[in-house]
């Protein structure tokens, strides 16, 4: 049994093959995981130290960023398959929809993680809490919402301007 075949009682919606939405893919995220089972399901802030290799053209984007000790990271799990409508996480025949779910495979399938930020040196950040297979495709990095001050001014009452 491969990553993509199906298991007892998994169903798939009939869709076209996907054409990538036009993201831009910012970094490449570097975790000691090969193979899919080797991952953990999801990420621990106690667990391996991992990477993230921005491309350079955004390193400047990250003033400001050393400043948080934790960060959301947005990544592509390139390799899911896309079409799965109900899923069997435990492959013993019982079904759950896929938006139940926090599986990798979805019809968009990105994931993230809420990650420890321990240090950033030349463009690479250090963390831990990640899930991922080595070579994962970034697509974004934030803040911790939690600890994220507003610095923009307050809109003006009755102003509908966003
Ligand atoms: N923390 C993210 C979330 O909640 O959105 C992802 C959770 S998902 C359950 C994590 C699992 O995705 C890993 O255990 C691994 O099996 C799988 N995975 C990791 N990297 C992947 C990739 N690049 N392509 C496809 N599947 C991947």
């Amino acid at each position: 049994m491969t990553d993509t075949d199906l298991r007892r009682g998994e169903a798939t919606a009939a869709i076209d093959p996907p054409s990538d939405a036009v993201l831009q893919f910012i970094g490449t995220i570097r975790t000691p995981w090969a193979d899919r089972k080797d991952c953990p399901r999801q990420g621990q802030l106690d667990g391996p130290e991992c990477r993230i290799e921005l491309h350079p053209v955004w390193h400047p984007a990250l003033m400001g960023l050393e400043h948080f000790e934790r960060i959301e990271v947005l990544y592509w799990l390139d390799q899911s398959r896309r079409d799965l409508l109900l899923q069997s996480p435990r492959d013993d025949g019982r079904t759950i929809g896929t938006f139940a779910l926090r599986s990798p495979v979805r019809p968009n399938p990105i994931g993230t993680s809420y990650v420890r930020l321990l240090r950033i040196d030349a463009g690479v950040l250090h963390v831990r809490g990640l899930d991922c297979l080595d070579g994962t495709p970034l697509i974004d990095l934030k803040p911790d919402h939690c600890a994220f001050t507003v610095q923009a001014p307050p809109k003006l009452e009755g102003n509908q301007a966003t």
